[in-house]
């Protein structure tokens, strides 16, 4: 569908990055709902058409495990890039990560199989056509109402990637330690972060600094413990009744790995034991998403 950037009415605010703002808007005409992104800030503004031809890589994208992209525009004199997409009721991971930490909800080992074997699905797609995502966190993680995982935000874009490279916006505590320390990195960079959003969702705590340790310090600090410190392992809480399988233990350990050339790519994990036995698994997402979007 094409739709008519003017003549979007804005439902609400959905939320707000270091770039730019994001908002639910209605298509009058047919009465369809999409998200639209506006980026304010870039390093050059002369370059936006350049970034706007590049975003036309998205157009081709087509997969159920990245977000549906429905055009990009210019406005405001060509001052600021908007981009429409597909609206995700459930939210970002983020906002349920969020949910979860305040309800203190729990996540089923199902459940964090399906988010792993969608964002797998996702990474591999966007590697047959030589992309990589480079900023997998769960904000870049949207969740549709019947509960499926879709990728959004990921590097098409030369230019946008150019802008926001070292700057401080650019840096993430869900990037590989090889990115971290200015390395060359692959595709195997994003399995990394996918771990560290992973092992997040399923303790609701965001691993680094490791626990015991000092809670509060410095990002530059918080950078160098994602360097230097022990990778985060699975832990179990027999308190509650919580013991994690082999099969996901093992998965979050390859994930983990810290050499960005040891860890495997998300083509060679799709046939991890614990993605296939997931796969085989009938989850119900949907519920899963309805429970928290209402607690
Ligand atoms: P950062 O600037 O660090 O990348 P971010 O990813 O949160 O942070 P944005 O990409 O601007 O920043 O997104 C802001 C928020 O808007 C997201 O966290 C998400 O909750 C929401 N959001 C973005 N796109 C959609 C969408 N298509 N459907 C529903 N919600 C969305
Ligand atoms: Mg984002």
């Amino acid at each position: 569908p094409v739709f008519d950037p003017s003549k979007l009415v804005v439902v609400r605010r959905l939320g707000e990055g270091s770039g730019g703002a994001v908002e639910l808007v209605r298509d009058p005409g047919t009465g369809r709902l999409l998200a639209k992104k506006v980026i304010a800030r870039t390093a050059n503004p002369a370059m936006h058409r350049q970034l706007l031809r590049e975003l036309e890589f998205l157009d081709a994208c087509s997969s159920p495990y990245i977000v549906d992209h429905y055009g990009s525009f210019l406005a405001d004199h060509d001052s600021q890039v908007g981009i429409l997409m597909e609206y995700c009721e459930g939210g970002s991971l983020d906002s349920l990560l969020r949910r979860m930490k305040e309800t203190g909800m729990r996540c089923s080992e199902h459940v964090l199989g399906r988010i792993a074997s969608s964002v797998l699905r996702g990474l591999d797609y966007l590697h047959e056509r030589r992309i990589i995502h480079r900023d997998i966190k769960p904000s870049n993680i949207l969740v549709t109402k019947s509960g499926q995982c879709k990728l959004c935000d990921f590097g098409v874009s030369g230019e946008l990637i150019d802008s926001v490279a070292g700057t401080f916006t650019g840096t993430s505590y869900y990037m590989a330690p090889e990115r971290i320390q200015g390395k060359p990195y692959s595709i195997r960079a994003d399995v990394w972060s996918l771990g560290l959003t992973l092992h997040e969702i399923a303790h609701l705590r965001f691993p680094f600094p490791p626990e015991g340790e000092s809670e509060y310090v410095a990002p530059i600090e918080l950078l160098s413990y994602i360097v230097t410190a022990l990778v985060p392992v699975m832990i179990d809480d027999e308190s509650i009744g919580r013991v994690w399988s082999e099969g996901i233990k093992s998965f979050m350990g390859l994930c983990l790995i810290r050499s960005g050339t040891e860890r495997p790519s998300p083509r060679e994990l799709l046939s991890h034991p614990f993605i296939l036995t997931s796969e085989a698994k009938k989850v119900n997402m949907a519920k899963w998403v309805a429970a928290l979007l209402d607690a």
